[in-house]
């Protein structure tokens, strides 16, 4: 480029960045919030030249880097249903690195409708974690000092908001401590499953993985950089968790510790009765001295169920578990895990005899396996590598997952299992039960009106190309029926991970707590600049 080019270039820059201010003074905290706006990706009609927005990207001094090639992996999720191609990936090395590039785009503020989204791993389902024509932050390449312990009665790690659950727990481990509440799966980043909730079969006890944080450093949609927890800007501590990503970027999180146990005794039984198996996880998680984790699943019409169990899990009784018939069945699975180290074994085994005697399964159908405390934490890592051997991780995931109230799991259980679905063969269904008491007041995860809910997950994978009953449009005509009976019963259910096209069903979801949420977006980012994915505001973009 020559150099009469050069300064005509910057000259036009800075004609356009006073421009630009102008329009902000414009458009600042209106919010973008016109209730019948169809929530569709928007597509990239800048104002502002996208060359001079590549070029102030590509000027920006960082500790790491950003690149505009070879970016297709960030247009890509778990789901593998929806495929956004940024402008950008931001690799930052600092979280100063984040807070500069978020002040540039903020500072571009409505003459380009440029966005910025973190993503963790980018197991989303329906493209959350991606920014169409924006800059995506690649959260696992953030450095920040090695995790940092503190050991004593309220022992905790700070951590990076990229790092994955897994790494924890290794590092934990040294220590002899590990997190308290955990996702089923741990290949997952800090900041993603906080901005969501992170549910697995301890939250009974310990609450969400929400609940089991003390501070967060967080870079909110103008830039800043801000440390904030339940008595230090508590406002936008309890708006990000859950936030879905709606009010800063968690750069630093710090996690509850507990002394972590070496081994898991791991049970399964069967019921053929909703109802009595619901009664008895009601129960587990009720009662005080009570198994460690408590999950449960469906299993319908399924051939030769109890002998695929038997190269993990030993039968208490083999005769009878042989003779025992699962096709054609709706079953209803109760999974218990209860920690343990060897030298309690007696005590432990007594105390799991006493919970068992206490519940009505069908009594041929109790497996039992010892396993490891990581074997068993990071159990979903080894399905995940029998399905890459298969070339059946990378397929289109219609996951649906929901929370139903107590009081309306029967009648979701009859109506669902056996009817709407017929077997189970696409994928794991979860049913089990949470305490909400255990859900730390005032975040911005909505969950339902009772003391009681369910986690109900649907995970279903669909055979790419497929146009029968293991194929994509299929499975989300089934989720369709699901969420429709839902709706027409009034069952008073509230999705997780949820996703929705029009921003009337936003505000149906969050109900009561819609206004706190529009009013935490218009204070953190007013532009609506961060995780465009979610498709809950859309950034204005300003006419000439
Ligand atoms: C195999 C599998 C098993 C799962 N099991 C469970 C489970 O047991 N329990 C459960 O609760 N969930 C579970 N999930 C869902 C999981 O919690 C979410 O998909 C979560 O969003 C994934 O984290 P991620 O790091 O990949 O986030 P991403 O998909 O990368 O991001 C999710 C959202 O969070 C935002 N985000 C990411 N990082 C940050 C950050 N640092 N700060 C602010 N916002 C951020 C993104 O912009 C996006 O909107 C599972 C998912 C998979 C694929």
């Amino acid at each position: 480029m020559s150099l009469h080019a050069n300064g005509l270039f910057k000259w036009n820059k800075m004609f356009l960045m006073s421009l630009i201010l102008l329009l902000i003074s414009f458009t600042m905290n209106k919010n973008h919030l016109s209730s019948k706006q169809t929530l569709a990706i928007p597509t990239l009609s800048s104002q502002l030249g996208s060359s001079i927005v590549h070029s102030s990207l590509k000027d920006l001094k960082l500790e790491g880097n950003i690149s505009f090639d070879n970016i297709d992996h960030a247009a890509k999720d778990f789901g593998n249903r929806y495929h956004f191609l940024p402008l950008a990936v931001l690799h930052p090395k600092s979280v100063s690195d984040i807070s500069s590039t978020i002040k540039l785009v903020f500072g571009m503020g409505s003459s380009s409708d440029i966005t910025v989204a973190a993503r963790g791993r980018g197991h989303s389902l329906q493209g959350q974690a991606q920014a169409i024509g924006g800059v995506v932050v690649n959260m696992e390449s953030l450095w920040l000092p090695e995790m940092y312990f503190q050991t004593g009665k309220m022992a905790y790690v700070d951590v990076s908001g990229g790092e994955l659950w897994i790494n924890i727990l290794h590092e934990s481990l040294k220590r002899g401590l590990a997190p308290k509440s955990w996702t089923d799966y741990l290949h997952l980043t800090v900041g993603g499953t906080l901005s969501n909730a992170g549910v697995s079969g301890q939250a009974f006890r310990h609450g969400p993985q929400i609940s089991n944080v003390y501070q967060l450093e967080v870079v909110t949609g103008t830039g800043e950089v801000v440390t904030c927890s339940d008595d230090q800007n508590s406002d936008l501590f309890y708006g990000v968790l859950g936030g879905l990503g709606q009010f800063g970027i968690i750069t630093r999180a710090r996690i509850a510790l507990e002394p972590a146990p070496t081994m898991v005794k791991w049970i399964r039984v069967l019921y053929s009765d909703f109802n009595i198996f619901s009664k008895d996880q009601e129960f587990l998680i009720s009662s005080q001295n009570s198994f460690d984790y408590v999950e449960g699943f469906v299993i319908i019409n399924r051939t030769g169920l109890v002998n695929s169990w038997r190269s993990s899990y030993i039968p208490k009784d083999p005769v009878k578990a042989s003779q025992f018939k699962s096709e054609g069945k709706v079953l209803f699975c109760l999974e218990v895990a209860k920690y343990f180290n060897p030298e309690n074994n007696g005590n432990v085994n007594q105390n799991i005899e006493t919970l068992l005697s206490e519940l009505n399964y069908i009594p041929s159908t109790l497996f039992q396996s010892e396993v490891s405390y990581v074997q068993f934490l990071d159990r979903v890592h080894v399905a995940e590598m029998k399905q890459r051997e298969k070339g059946l991780w990378d397929v289109p995931h219609p996951w649906l997952n929901l929370l139903i109230p107590k009081n309306k799991i029967s009648d979701f259980a009859a109506v669902v299992f056996g009817n709407i679905l017929t077997d189970t063969s696409k994928g794991p269904i979860l049913v089990y039960p949470v305490n909400k008491s255990k859900w730390r007041n005032g975040t911005s995860v909505v969950t339902p009106e009772e003391d009681i809910f369910y986690v109900v997950s649907f995970l279903s994978s669909a055979m790419p190309h497929s146009t029968g009953k293991d194929g994509l449009e299929h499975i989300l005509n089934q989720n369709n029926r699901i969420l429709k009976f839902c709706e027409s019963s009034q069952l008073g259910i509230k999705q997780y991970l949820p996703h929705f096209n029009m921003q009337d069903e936003w505000k149906a979801h969050f109900g009561k707590q819609w206004e706190v949420f529009k009013g935490r977006k218009s204070t953190y980012d007013p532009l609506a600049i961060l995780a465009p994915g979610q498709r809950i505001f859309r950034k204005a973009v300003a006419f000439q």
